[in-house]
């Protein structure tokens, strides 16, 4: 950590010898589990299952000990997404937001919802959204990936068009849609048997959420939309190291449909990225080079990592003190409104 000691977003009253951390950070994609759901099967009985449903006392200590300010918090992959039924998936969404905003009115000024939404049904997750936006004060929507229609390998993406209310309804919100990782379709996991453990965060949850992701952009969601703003977790699911290749060899094809910007356009002007679950500084440093400051968030990924190695990892990388801000706090207060009185509001996402 450089610097003059000009930055107060810097905590420099560490002890002697004890590094000082960064105060007043805001991470932006950390779970819960409410409303009856839970996590996946592999943590059934983890420590990750004890922590995940706590909101009171471990979890506001940790975020003390670690500098981070508020949480913005949502509900676990793949929570309302994997519901087979349309109606179910309509009232367990709601139940899950409201248990959600409860948690968060408990702790004013520490915690701030994201909803979850019934995309079986897309005017329903219109309506919702709007309900959580207007009447909870969640700042946005926490999708966790593709949503399942009726059967376990029957899924809609977002890019097809039934969801064009949907997408609307963002943007008049002027709310982010935080695009989460699930493991990729059960019938289509071939190139992964053999190795479960590919399957989801090592592996599979990323390339699953990163073709997701670029299946909006082809589609052309963010020329009709184009206030519509994207946050990615992992620092970016791979795609800030794929930007040039996948422009240089899609530029090539002529789509039926041409987009009218560069595909690095769409990433840099309506994609956020976080730092959840991938602590690398030389994978964050490519990342900022290729989107820019402004386009990184911090986030931890509670409880599936620990606050304590995403914190200590990002309050030393070796980045200046305006990015370090940038990062850590201003990028979120922009995106998700977040300040001083700024509570219960719906707010516009910053373009560049
Ligand atoms: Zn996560």
């Amino acid at each position: 950590m450089g610097g003059g000691g000009t930055c107060p977003f810097h905590d420099r009253r560490g002890e002697r010898g004890v590094r000082a951390s960064v105060r007043g950070k805001i991470a932006v994609e950390e779970h819960v589990a409410v409303g009856g759901f839970t996590v996946p099967p592999l943590f059934r009985g983890s420590e990750v299952e004890r922590r995940i449903g706590e909101v009171d006392g471990l979890r506001l200590e940790e975020m003390e000990r670690h500098g981070i300010e508020v949480a913005l918090l949502s509900l676990t992959s793949p929570g309302v997404q994997a519901v087979l039924e349309v109606r179910r998936a309509v009232e367990l969404a709601r139940a899950a937001n409201d248990a959600l905003a409860e948690m968060v009115a408990r702790h004013p000024g520490r915690y701030l919802g994201l909803a979850a939404l019934p995309l079986q049904d897309p005017e329903a997750a219109a309506t919702e959204l709007e309900r959580c936006v207007r009447e909870l004060g969640f700042r946005g929507a926490m999708v966790n990936g593709y949503t399942n229609l009726g059967d376990p390998d029957t899924a809609l993406y977002y890019d097809d068009l039934r969801f064009e209310p949907f997408w609307m309804q963002v943007e008049r919100l002027g709310v982010p849609v935080y695009l989460h990782p699930r493991e990729p379709l059960p019938s289509q996991r071939r190139a992964y048997e053999g190795y479960p453990s590919l399957l989801t965060a090592a592996w599979g949850y990323g390339v699953e959420t990163a073709t997701h992701a670029i299946r909006l952009i082809v589609s052309g969601l963010f020329d009709r939309h184009p206030q519509v703003q994207l946050v990615l977790g992992h620092l970016g699911e791979t795609l800030p190291f794929a930007i040039w290749r996948l422009e240089h060899a899609f530029g090539r094809r002529s789509p039926a449909q041409p987009l009218q910007r560069p595909i690095s356009r769409y990433l840099r002007e309506n994609v956020f990225v976080s730092t959840s679950g991938h602590f690398s500084t030389r994978a964050m440093i490519a990342t900022i080079l290729e989107m820019g400051a402004d386009r990184v968030l911090f986030a931890a990924d509670y409880p599936y990592e620990t606050m304590a190695e995403a914190a200590e990892w990002f309050d030393h990388a070796p980045i200046n003190d305006a990015d370090r801000s940038r990062i850590g706090r201003s990028n979120a207060e922009r995106l998700f409104g977040v300040g001083p009185g700024e509570r219960g509001g719906a707010r516009r996402a910053a373009a560049r």
